[in-house]
């Protein structure tokens, strides 16, 4: 019996969360035991409230204190507490060996940044910690002495892909997209395409933002910067490719032209486990893949005219600074937007475009090099741009 896993899952209701606290049940069923210390949701008090009866977990946390109330009357005895404050907390108990962050959205970064404080081993599926603090995540990973540990399927498979050669031996990060369910359309009925059709992935179930982001390839400029920070390569050496039935999570090219890559079935908990048990692999019974009923591969290049938001959030990654906090802030309120019903497709993309446009315009000068607070009080201030644009 492996000794007990003290871990923290911040964002336990969401999809990602969810899947986490399947693959710990799994893993306890094999002999490596986990002990749930705590779990942070948003505002679903319900499903937190069957998580706490299963999990037991000594503390919670929730977005607000209204949500917080609901649990405390339902758990008396339960320490509760709310807010970014809340997630800091959680993210910085004391004997936790693992903190897995998967929070949707810029809400996440204060979290990462105190559990890498801490020295933890950070499982990180906030991706948002990267896009809008990509710097101040590296300083603390450097004076903390933790380590991240990606549960991104492109990541993963990227961590597994390095492993086959030297790190100066490294040519080339190549990213996967699946290219969204719009791939196929013309340009025209993209930016009139609906919420609905948006929501129907071809090959991921996944939560609602990053379902849309990857519709508009957003996800996929924020998962190149998120390679650039995890790995410290340069934006120059991370590709993306449309890789239409994502069998190929990722690649990583040496320097002979060896292109080694990493496959598995269509199922995040596979990427959750590798980050929970790096670098040992464990069967569970997760899903195989079937090569043979995959059939053939097909692969394309970006089609950046098509896709322009993709374009967009590379450049702010270009331009440093807060431009990414800037860019990840409206994009959390455009795609709300879309959801709603209020904008179309298509503004997301022009919506981004105004909103980076605005910060070189507006809040460059003030905003290099990014601090926590200027980070914040960009995100504050795209939100608000974005919220007034007429798309
Ligand atoms: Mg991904």
């Amino acid at each position: 019996m492996s000794p007990q896993t003290n871990l923290v899952l911040l964002g336990s209701t969401g999809s990602i969360g969810v899947q986490t606290l399947d693959v710990v049940a799994r893993l306890c069923k094999v002999g490596r035991p986990f002990r749930v210390v705590a779990l942070a949701a948003g505002r679903n008090s319900r499903l937190l409230a069957e998580q706490i009866e299963s999990a037991r977990p000594e503390v919670v946390s929730l977005a607000d204190e209204r949500a917080a109330e609901d649990v405390r009357r339902r758990f008396p005895g339960l320490r509760v507490l709310a807010g970014e404050d809340g997630l800091v907390a959680l993210a910085s108990l004391d004997e936790v060996d693992v903190v897995v962050n998967a929070v949707v959205g810029a809400a996440g970064l204060p979290a990462t940044l105190a559990a890498l404080a801490r020295g933890r081993t950070l499982a990180l599926a906030n991706k948002e910690s990267l896009v809008t603090g990509g710097d101040l995540v590296r300083d603390a990973l450097g004076a903390g002495g933790g380590r991240i540990l990606p549960i991104d399927s492109e990541h993963s498979a990227l961590l597994q892909c390095l492993d086959a050669g030297r790190r100066a031996d490294v040519d080339r990060l190549v990213l996967t997209a699946s290219g969204g369910p719009f791939l196929d359309l013309g340009r025209a009925d993209r930016a009139t395409a609906t919420a609905r059709d948006a929501l129907r992935h071809p090959t991921w179930s996944m939560g609602k933002r990053i379902t849309i982001d990857s519709a508009t390839l957003v996800n996929k400029a924020f998962e190149v910067i998120e390679a650039h920070y995890l790995f410290d390569v340069p934006y120059e050496r991370i590709d993306a490719v449309i890789h239409p039935a994502s069998i190929l999570h990722s690649l990583v090219q040496f320097s002979d032209g060896s292109l080694i890559a990493q496959a598995a079935a269509h199922d995040m908990r596979i990427p959750i486990q590798y980050a929970l048990t790096y670098p040992e692999r464990v069967s569970t019974g997760l899903p195989q893949l079937d090569l043979a009923r995959v059939g053939r591969l097909e692969f394309r290049p970006v089609d950046r005219e098509a896709f322009p938001a993709f374009g967009t959030v590379l450049a702010a990654a270009h331009a440093g600074g807060t431009a990414t906090a800037a860019v990840n802030a409206a994009d959390e309120v455009l795609v709300a937007r879309f959801l709603e019903g209020e904008i179309p497709f298509g503004g997301l993309d022009r919506g981004l475009e105004a909103t980076l446009a605005a910060w070189a315009r507006e809040r460059a000068d003030g905003d290099v090099p990014a601090t926590l607070d200027s980070i914040r009080s960009t995100d504050h201030w795209a939100r608000a741009f974005a919220s007034g644009l007429t798309l």
